[in-house]
């Protein structure tokens, strides 16, 4: 299998989904060069990468709908540099230490489907790369956040109200104690109207988390 993987490389070498150099999924100049988010969220929420920028909008397509999961791991590595960079300001000005990493969850269903959650992908290379580090900044808990209801997609909603109604009670929190008191950085793929992000710090709060901040790999 390693041999035929090795024959595969050399006749079909990674090439950057962008650029088609070769080398690696999403090369490092396409990374560094796409757009930044502009900050029209919260404040509380911390997107990368302009999700309109081609290069991105195909890497978190292939990712999500074609499971290309080494790009969670490129896609994170530009994620760990901006939550280091900004854990360093709020452990000081907001006291926000120790902090819980929560993927935003599918349900059940969708998951079957999809055999994985690019969000818990993100953040179980964020654990990798920490752990590489000598710095231990966070932990992931994957089984706090609970996706109970089937929603539609955000997106497709027009209206503002159903959007809400869409979304309110789709999710639920086990293991409660886990999180009383402790600071919350909530990881998602995409935020557009960054309703599913409130919501899952409206229900954090609520179960006693302490303060709550999501970064994501586009908005
Ligand atoms: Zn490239």
């Amino acid at each position: 299998m390693r041999f035929l993987n090795t024959i595969l490389d050399i006749v079909f070498p990674i090439r950057c989904i962008s650029c088609e150099t070769i080398g690696a999924d999403l090369c490092l100049k396409c990374l560094t060069e796409s757009k930044p988010a502009e900050r029209e969220t919260a404040e509380w929420v911390f997107p990368l990468y302009d999700y309109r920028h081609p290069p991105i909008k195909k890497a978190v397509w292939l990712l999500k709908y074609r499971g290309k999961k080494k790009l969670a791991g490129i896609l994170a590595e530009a994620m760990y540099g901006r939550i280091l960079e900004e854990l360093a300001e709020l452990s000081i000005m907001e006291n926000f230490r120790d902090p819980i990493l929560i993927p935003i969850p599918l349900s059940p269903k969708r998951y079957r489907e999809r055999g994985f959650n690019q969000a818990e992908l993100i953040g179980k290379k964020l654990i990798e790369l920490q752990n590489s580090s000598p710095r231990k900044s966070f932990v992931l808990e994957k089984n706090i956040l609970m996706k109970i209801k089937e929603t539609k997609h955000q997106a497709q909603i027009k209206d503002r109200r159903e959007r809400l109604k869409n979304l309110t009670g789709s999710l639920a929190i086990k293991n409660a104690q886990l999180i009383k008191g402790r600071n919350i950085i909530l990881i998602d793929d995409v935020t557009t109207t960054g309703a599913t992000l409130n919501e899952a710090k409206k229900i954090l709060k609520q179960s006693g988390a302490r303060k709550v901040i999501a970064f994501t790999i586009a908005h």
